[in-house]
């Protein structure tokens, strides 16, 4: 603990401390120098990996990030441009680290999930990128007016530049930590179809970059149907890899960005980066939020509709069945046939033995129920002791052999419930879809009245028709 900072293990800051200076001097030394850009690097990875490594091992690696990033920028800058102090360099690299970590200490305090809404994407790209970016060139600005290199225009490319590279790289590694993180990212997963995307993705930016300029639109339009598709982690790989091609592509051709001015063809660039990033990364978190969104109204709508004690459809899972099997019905020659099935003189069977017991009973006779019909057909507890059946595509007959082979079956089994042995028996009324029914509860009202007339002719019973009993 120092200054209430606590450091992380010491091998991790070893081991981060050399990669993050190795990548600042790979940076400076090479992908900057090729296309001549004294101060930033085109496309700042450093700064990125920096404001991850703060935000996943703390504030603790302050001093070791900003000796390695020092370093790596000092060495890179006089092994550059014989003018350049190593001084220079070392105070470039210090102010590029300490961006990084106002990046991390902004996103800590104000969005610990930065990624998880567009809007908080997009406020991050503000205040978590954004404004440090501005922080640091104000920064750079002043040795590069003392020494009398703030020429005319440098300072609007400098703001700019920076602002790009810098949001860039940050939202890039920000994002992939984010996905990291809220999927456990198990390459495992990694489908020969997300490969191709990937693969694809890379052979489109190689080719957009050394023969076939407009390929970056096709690259463009793949991106956005990978968002669309609601592949997450496919997206970010895929632009890890669009960067990674384009860093390695760029020193030999500029592909659609050769424009004379070398300085348009690198903001072009990076305002094509920058956008796509951006946008495909905002596509995938409203597919993701609204797949999130129709999961949970799907998981709800099961559990509202299902009934807790006995597990089958409740009154609110029926009703809509009802009406789908209405209106097939009308549309097509096509039957079905309700059943109520009412379990008998239940009031007296909870004053004797319990409401504990009933509710055993129920749920012994939900189990009776459904082992008796086919998959198919649709078994719901109504109200209390009520249930209904729905035998989808059957006609009367068929379904009351079943109906009275389930009431038998019932009639002859006895419940376990405290050491007593329980029997009960079950009435049950149906009746068949007419072609004459106007609504989708006149099956159900029919067979209700047949259960009536069952329990009137003595409970224990199947009626099929008003005048009919078994
Ligand atoms: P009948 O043969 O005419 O159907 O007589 P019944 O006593 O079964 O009819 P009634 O409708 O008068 O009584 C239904 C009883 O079912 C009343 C209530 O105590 C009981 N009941 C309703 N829901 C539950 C439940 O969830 N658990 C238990 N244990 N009993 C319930
Ligand atoms: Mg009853
Ligand atoms: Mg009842």
């Amino acid at each position: 603990m120092l200054l209430g900072i606590s450091l992380p293990a010491a091998r991790h800051i070893l081991m981060w401390s050399l990669v993050y200076g190795a990548i600042v001097w790979l940076d400076m030394r090479y992908l900057s120098a090729i296309l001549d850009v004294n101060t930033v690097t085109l496309l700042n990875i450093s700064s990125g990996l920096a404001v991850v490594l703060f935000r996943h091992l703390g504030m603790g690696m302050i001093l070791p990030l900003i000796l390695a990033g020092s370093l790596g920028h000092g060495l890179a800058a006089i092994a550059r441009i014989e003018s350049l102090h190593l001084a220079t360099g070392v105070f470039f690299g210090t102010f590029l680290t300490l961006a990084s970590a106002l990046s991390a200490w902004l996103w800590q305090k104000y969005y610990p999930h930065c990624l998880d809404t567009v809007r908080a994407l997009f406020r991050f790209v503000v205040v978590g990128c954004l404004f440090p970016a501005i922080a640091m060139v104000a920064i750079v600005a002043i040795p590069l007016y003392i020494d009398d290199q703030l020429v005319h225009g440098r300072l609007q490319f400098l703001t700019i530049e920076f602002m790009m590279t810098y949001t860039t790289s940050t939202l890039l590694w920000v994002s992939l930590y984010t996905a990291w993180q809220r999927l456990g990212i198990d390459w495992s997963k990694l489908t020969w179809q997300n490969t191709g995307y990937v693969a694809a993705i890379m052979t489109l930016t190689l080719i957009s970059f050394s023969v076939f300029p407009g390929a970056i639109y096709i690259e463009l339009a793949l991106l956005i149907y990978i968002a669309f598709s609601g592949h997450w982690r496919t997206l970010l790989v895929s632009l890890c890899s669009l960067i990674m091609v384009t860093i390695v592509m760029v020193p030999f051709d500029m592909g659609a960005f050769a424009i004379p001015n070398l300085y348009d063809g690198v903001l072009a660039l990076l305002i094509f980066i920058f956008t796509t990033v951006l946008t495909s990364i905002s596509i995938s978190i409203q597919v993701m939020e609204y797949k999130n969104a129709v999961a949970a109204r799907d998981s709800w709508q099961r559990k509202a509709s299902l009934d807790p004690l006995t597990g089958t459809v409740n009154r609110y899972g029926l009703l809509p069945e009802l009406a789908i099997e209405y209106e097939r019905s009308r549309r097509t020659r096509y039957t079905y046939t309700v059943a109520v099935i009412d379990v008998d003189n239940f009031k007296q069977f909870n004053d004797t033995y319990g409401h504990s017991a009933g509710d055993r009973v129920l749920q012994d006779v939900a189990a009776e129920i459904t082992r008796a019909v086919r998959q198919t057909d649709l078994v719901a507890r109504y109200g209390g002791e009520e249930f209904v059946i729905i035998f989808r595509n059957t006609a009367s007959d068929d379904a009351y052999h079943i109906a009275e082979r389930l009431r038998q079956r019932i009639a002859a089994n006895t419940s376990q419930f405290d050491n007593q042995l329980l029997t009960y028996t079950v009435s049950c009324g149906l009746s068949e879809s007419q072609p004459s029914d106007s609504h989708p509860e006149q099956v159900f009202d029919r067979a209700d009245d047949h259960l009536y007339t069952a329990k009137s002719l003595g409970r224990n019973r199947v009626v099929v028709a008003p005048n009919t009993a078994e």
